[in-house]
C-alpha cells in the first residue's frame, strides 16, 4: 500500500493494560510510524486469577501478533502429563449418579486434530512474558480514563484521567475490559447494552500442588484435563506451571439469577460446600485442596452490540470491552488475542490518521461477527455443561452429540483469512474515501 517514505506518525493511545492491550501494544510495535502509549490504571500491569486455557486459535493467533509472543507462550505454556493424552480436549465425566450410572461414569473425550492441539497456562506467567516485550517507557499507570472528547480543530482524541491529568491521541483504543469506560462513550451513556449482565453462573477456583492432587485423585486425572459434569454446576481441572500446579474451576448456577457484592470475592468454603454437595468423592477432595482461592460472577455482554467503535471519537474497542463472553469455552482472552492480530495490521497499513476510520471498519467487519459468535456459544456451552440447556438438559446421547461443535469452529478460524477480508474492506474503504474526495475537488 505505498512506500515507508509515504508514512506519516499516527499516535495511538491504548487505555488497559491486560492481555489484549498489551498484545496490540507488542503488535504495533512493527510498525515504525505507529506512536504507541498505554494507559493503565492499576500501579503496574497484573493478572488476577490462576490458570488460563489457550484453543488453537488463540495459540495461532499469539504467533502472528508477533513471532515472539508465540515463543514466549511455548516457554510457560503446560499441555497435559500423558503423551497419550496430547490429543484429548478433555475427559469428560458424571460428577454424581445420574439415570443408574455411577459417579464418574466416562461421558466422552473429544479427540483433537493436529490442528486443533491446545494447551494452559497460569494467567500471571503469560502475562509476565507479555510485559517483557513492551518497553517500560511505553506504559503509563495509575491513569484511570474517565473521558474521552475530541479536538476537531487539532484532529486529536483528548483522554481525561481520574488524577486529572490528560493525554492526547490519533486515536483510542479501549482494552479496559469487561467494565469498560470507552464502551460508554461508544454506545452513549445509559445505553442498556454498554451493561455487563450476570449469566446466572459463578466460579470457584483454586491452584492445588500437583503432589497433592495426584495423592488425592491418582495421576491420571491430576496432570491431565478433566471436566466433571452435574446438574446445575461442573467442575474443571488442568495442570499449570509446567505441571507442578492443578488448576480447579467450579462452575455453579445460582437459584436467584442475581449476583451481590463485588464481581471477585473471596471464597467461603462453606458456600462451595453448599452449592456441590450431591458431587462425588473426588470432587469432594478437590474442594478440601484448593488454595489461593477466590470465587467469581460471570458476566459477559450483550453480543448485539451494534458498533465497537464512535467514528467521531476515533476511539474502538478491543477485547472484553467489546465483546466479553462467559468463560466456558475458553475462548475470551483468545477472542482478544485475535483482535490484536487484525488490528494490529489494519492500523500498520495507515498512511496517516485520516486512514484510521478505514481501519476501524475493516476490524469491526471481521472481528463482530466472530466475536458474536464466540459471545452466544459461551454462555450455551454454561448451560449445556450444567446439564440445563433447554434442548438437551441431562440427556448424554445428546449432550455428547454437541459438546465440541461450536468450539471446533472457534479453534479452527483461518485468522490468515479473516485478514485478507479486513485488507480488502479498507482498501475498498480508502478507495471509496478518495473518489468522495475527488468528486469534492
Ligand atoms: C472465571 C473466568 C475464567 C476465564 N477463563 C478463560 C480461559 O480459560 N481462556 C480464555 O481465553 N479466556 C478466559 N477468560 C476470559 C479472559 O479472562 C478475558 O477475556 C481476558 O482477560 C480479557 O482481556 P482484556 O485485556 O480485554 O481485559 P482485562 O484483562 O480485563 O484487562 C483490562 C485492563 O484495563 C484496565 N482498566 C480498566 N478500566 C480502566 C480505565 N478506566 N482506565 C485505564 N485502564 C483501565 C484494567 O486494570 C486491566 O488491566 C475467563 C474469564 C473469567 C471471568
Amino acid at each position: 500500500m505505498g512506500s515507508v517514505q509515504d508514512l506519516e506518525p499516527i499516535e495511538i493511545a491504548i487505555v488497559g493494560g491486560g492481555i489484549g492491550g498489551l498484545a496490540l501494544a507488542i503488535g504495533l510495535q512493527q510498525h515504525d510510524h505507529i506512536r504507541i502509549k498505554i494507559y493503565e490504571a492499576a500501579s503496574k500491569f497484573s493478572e488476577i486469577g490462576a490458570g488460563v486455557f489457550f484453543g488453537a486459535n488463540s495459540i495461532r493467533a499469539m504467533s502472528l501478533i508477533h513471532p515472539s509472543v508465540g515463543e514466549a507462550y511455548a516457554r510457560i505454556s503446560t499441555s497435559v502429563g500423558w503423551e497419550s493424552k496430547k490429543d484429548t480436549y478433555f475427559d469428560f465425566i458424571l460428577a454424581h449418579e445420574l439415570h443408574g450410572l455411577p459417579t464418574g461414569t466416562h461421558i466422552i473425550s473429544p479427540k483433537l486434530s493436529a490442528t486443533e492441539r491446545h494447551s494452559t497456562a497460569h494467567r500471571a506467567h503469560f502475562v509476565d512474558e507479555l510485559i517483557k516485550l513492551v518497553p517500560n517507557s511505553m506504559a503509563e499507570f495509575g491513569k484511570r480514563l474517565t473521558d474521552v472528547s475530541r479536538d476537531e480543530n487539532r484532529g486529536k482524541t483528548i483522554l481525561k484521567f481520574a488524577d486529572g491529568s490528560t493525554a492526547e491521541a490519533d486515536a483510542v483504543i479501549g482494552c479496559d475490559g469487561i467494565r469498560s469506560v470507552c464502551r460508554e462513550f461508544v454506545l452513549g451513556k445509559g445505553n442498556p447494552l454498554s451493561q455487563p449482565m450476570f449469566t446466572g453462573k459463578h466460579a470457584y477456583r483454586g491452584l492445588i500442588p500437583m503432589d497433592k492432587a495426584i495423592a488425592a485423585i491418582g495421576e491420571e486425572k491430576a496432570q491431565n484435563r478433566f471436566m466433571f459434569l452435574g446438574k446445575g454446576g461442573h467442575v474443571l481441572t488442568f495442570p499449570v506451571a509446567n505441571g507442578d500446579v492443578m488448576n480447579v474451576v467450579a462452575f455453579s448456577t445460582t437459584k436467584s439469577g442475581v449476583w451481590e457484592g463485588e464481581w471477585v470475592k473471596r471464597m467461603e468454603r462453606e458456600d462451595l460446600a453448599a452449592d456441590f454437595q450431591g458431587f462425588g468423592e473426588e470432587c469432594q477432595k478437590i474442594f478440601s485442596l484448593m488454595e489461593n482461592t477466590d470465587h467469581w460472577g460471570i458476566f459477559d455482554l450483550s453480543p448485539e452490540l451494534p458498533t465497537y467503535s464512535s467514528r467521531s471519537l476515533r476511539l474502538l474497542l478491543l477485547g472484553d470491552s467489546a465483546h466479553a463472553c462467559a468463560p466456558h469455552q475458553g475462548a475470551g482472552a483468545g477472542q482478544a488475542l485475535e483482535d490484536a492480530y487484525i488490528l494490529s495490521h489494519v492500523l500498520g497499513e495507515c498512511h496517516s490518521s485520516s486512514d484510521l476510520l478505514a481501519a476501524f471498519k475493516a476490524y469491526e467487519s471481521v472481528r463482530m461477527p466472530r466475536a458474536k459468535f464466540v459471545q452466544i456459544h459461551g454462555r450455551r456451552q454454561g448451560e449445556l455443561l450444567d446439564l440445563q440447556r433447554p434442548d438437551v438438559g441431562d440427556n448424554l446421547e445428546k449432550l455428547k452429540a454437541v459438546i465440541d461443535v461450536p468450539i471446533r469452529e472457534i479453534w479452527n478460524c483461518d485468522l490468515g483469512a479473516e485478514l485478507e477480508k479486513a485488507l480488502a474492506v479498507m482498501k475498498a474503504e480508502l478507495e471509496k474515501g478518495r473518489a468522495q474526495s475527488s468528486v469534492s475537488e
